[in-house]
């Protein structure tokens, strides 16, 4: 895959509740690029799957229910969005049941090769921050702007507490480290952010002024 050179893609990747998407969503509007959510794709597919009452750690099943899947990604208020099956997911994301289930979805490739290519489209018309786990290592690799923001497990947890969910953040880690295709690791040429101790503007901060180390044409910004 050749990145496009008309247009700039920053990968975004980390754990769960590293606090990237505060991040990308923030450098996104600062840069005016989109922001693209790749999680909300996987936890989508896995919200259907769950309505479907589809069993998500048996991988046939999960394939035969792609089969009656249709899929639209699309861009609003320069954010993406997705509709399944013509509904529009998204208020059901963060369901416990989608938290759940969502890392068994992501392991299986079939799901990874549909959604994939719907992850590269947007390149095709907008500079964009992309966040996920396998971004600088599976969907863009050639880009030179690369990020992994992590945070310690306490912090982590504590995030997530604060927010009201209830999430194995842990569980899914484990799952979506160790598994075949596309794991979640650290691309070799990423810049890692321990965002722990920092605020969503001092990760920004650190992003931005590395991106201008690199030659990135920032303007006035
Ligand atoms: O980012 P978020 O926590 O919403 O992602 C939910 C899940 O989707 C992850 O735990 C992972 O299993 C999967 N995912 C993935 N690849 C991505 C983004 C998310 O496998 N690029």
């Amino acid at each position: 895959m050749t990145v496009d050179p008309s247009h700039v893609i920053i990968a975004i990747d980390g754990p769960a509740a590293s606090g990237k998407s505060s991040v990308a969503r923030a450098l996104a509007r600062k840069l005016r690029y989109v922001y693209i959510n790749t999680g909300a794709m996987y936890r989508a597919v896995t919200w259907h799957a769950v309505e479907q009452q589809v069993p998500t750690l048996e991988p046939d099943k999960v394939v035969a229910l792609l089969a009656d899947t249709h899929i639209v990604c699309g861009l609003s208020q320069m954010e993406s969005t997705i509709t399944i099956n013509g509904i529009d997911p998204t208020p059901f994301l963060s369901e416990e049941a989608v938290n759940r289930n969502v890392s068994n979805i992501a392991t299986v490739p079939e799901v990874r090769r549909l959604l994939v290519p719907l992850q590269r489209e947007y390149l095709a018309d907008h500079d964009i921050v992309m966040e996920g786990r396998d971004i600088g290592s599976a969907v863009f690799p050639e880009t030179p702007y690369k990020f992994y923001i992590d945070a310690s497990a306490e912090v982590r947890a504590l995030r997530r507490a604060r927010q009201g969910l209830q999430d194995s953040i842990v569980a899914r880690d484990k799952i979506d480290s160790t598994r075949r295709a596309s794991p979640l690791i650290i691309a070799e040429d990423a810049h890692v952010i321990d965002s722990s101790n920092l605020t969503v503007e001092g990760v920004v901060g650190e992003i931005f002024g590395r991106l201008k180390q690199k030659g990135l044409p920032l303007g006035e910004l």
